[in-house]
């Protein structure tokens, strides 16, 4: 351990005048050694999942390169978040969660409950439903389909549900996964299935044999007609046999393309809900609650002042809240103040650089789950007009080309018609709450391409 500590110091040594003192401050220092073992690959453990992300954006090549320098070519670096911390951790005291999961329940974040859930006007409805399907599950509200933009407390309350039953009913068996964990497993199974090794059954035992199904971001089922084929046929198991499914998605099923009609009718049967927008001062209980939680001292006016500036999702809200208490932490020990907030507000992000214009294209088609040869095509029809502009309007609003070269990328379009498209949206994105949520969750798919 000594010398794993050692040599994280001599790597220290090397990036700290390389990258401004806030940054270094801020997220390389914090981060924590945790092996250097698996060949030449040096684990280092982020101290939340915002520090993460910027020390992988900002100094991720930088740290990259340090470590070839010292230990030569191969060497390489990962950055966990807590939560992959835990399961690194796990995995190597001999147990590993994802096992765990495949044999049995899924593992819930302890955090997510519905204590630590702030219920306002914006999603109180949920809230209930919620908390019914967990007091009975199978009973009432089957399936219970939640939706809501990015970063609303969907996957929140799913694990409060999935916390709440494993609680008050051990016994029964419940599976978490994302739409993406379930195509694939759906995909391996397909692809590893022969007589000697049944996968397709070991799939289906998995996501049959057990009484509460939760699949997050279902709307990402979009355009996968194999695996819509399957989670019908999983759906209408489970349903007919009493047990409860619960769903999530960025959009009502209505919106999602591409999905098939008969899941579209199955999801209907239940309760349909959604969270909106949370009000300004659910969002200031909400970072209460957060500081409270995790033991910040963060001063009134400066939550205030984040819940002014975080409107549309509660994920960026709370990563500044981090951001700002991380900040604090290095300047003093006592609580947040204003003027350490907004320093640290201002803090330049240098993401954009790498995001071009096709990476928005593509993100917006795969968002709306339409082709890219329609969207920058002639079809005028509406699920593929309002997708175009919304290209248009990212396109614009993050790169700042000008409009004839927009024009040129989106087809070979007339700058007029680009013009249109960039105000028509850029309208829209004052009042309508689906063109906000629309950009939001493309915003935050964008953040979360990786840097090339
Ligand atoms: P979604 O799945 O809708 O994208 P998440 O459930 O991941 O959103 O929520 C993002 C973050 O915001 C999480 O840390 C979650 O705990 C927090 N959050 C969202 N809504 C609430 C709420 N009403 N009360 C407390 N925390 C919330
Ligand atoms: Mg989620």
């Amino acid at each position: 351990m000594q010398e794993l500590h050692t040599l994280w110091g001599k790597i220290l040594k090397k990036v700290e005048y390389q990258v401004s003192s806030i940054s270094y401050d801020l997220w390389v220092k914090t981060m924590e050694p945790l092996s250097f073992e698996q060949p030449n690959i040096l684990v280092l453990a982020c101290q939340n999942d915002i520090a993460k992300k910027q020390v992988e954006r900002l100094h991720g090549d930088l740290l990259s390169t340090v470590v070839v320098d010292l230990f030569g070519e191969g060497a390489s670096i990962k950055f966990l978040t807590p939560d992959e911390k835990r399961i690194y951790l796990e995995k190597n005291q001999g147990q590993s969660v994802a096992e765990e999961r495949m044999n049995g329940n899924s593992k819930f974040n302890p955090k997510y409950t519905f204590d630590n859930f702030v219920v306002g006007k914006s999603n109180e409805y949920v809230y209930a439903a919620a908390l019914a399907v967990s007091e009975n599950p199978g009973k009432r509200f089957n399936p219970l389909f939640i939706y809501s933009g990015v970063g609303l407390g969907k996957t929140h309350l799913l694990n409060a549900i999935g916390n709440s039953i494993a609680q008050k009913q051990p016994k029964l068996k419940i599976v978490y996964a994302t739409s993406e964990k379930f195509i694939n497993d759906y995909v391996y199974a397909l692809k590893h299935n022969s007589t000697k090794d049944n996968s397709v059954f070991e799939f289906r035992d998995k996501y049959r044999n057990i009484d509460v199904l939760m699949i997050d971001d279902i709307q990402l089922l979009s355009g996968k007609n194999g695996t819509q084929e399957e989670f019908f046929h999983t759906f209408n198991d489970l349903y007919e046999s009493g047990k409860q499914i619960i769903l999530s998605s960025d959009r009502p099923p209505k919106e999602i393309a591409t999905l098939e009609e008969r899941l579209r009718s199955r999801f209907a049967r239940g309760l349909m809900q959604d969270m909106q927008l949370p009000d300004y001062e659910t969002r200031v209980a909400i970072l209460q609650k957060k500081a409270d939680l995790e033991h910040y001292k963060i001063h009134q006016s400066v939550i205030e002042l984040l819940a002014q500036k975080s409107q549309t999702n509660i994920r960026e809200m709370e990563g500044l809240l981090e951001k700002v208490y991380f900040f604090s932490t290095l300047r003093s020990k006592s609580e947040a103040t204003m003027e350490e907030a907004l320093a640290a507000l201002n803090e330049k992000e240098d993401r954009r650089e790498g995001l071009t214009a096709d990476k928005i294209i593509d993100t917006v088609c795969k968002y709306f789950g339409v082709e890219k040869q329609d969207l920058t095509g002639k079809k005028k029809s509406k699920d593929i007009v309002e997708p175009r502009m919304i290209a248009v309007y990212l396109i614009y609003d993050i790169l700042g080309l000008p409009l004839v070269n927009i024009g040129m990328i989106m087809g070979g379009r007339d700058h007029t018609t680009i013009m249109h498209a960039r105000d028509k949206i850029s309208e829209q994105a004052k009042e309508s709450s689906k063109i906000i949520s629309f950009l939001s969750s493309i915003r935050s798919m964008l953040d979360e391409l990786p840097e090339e």
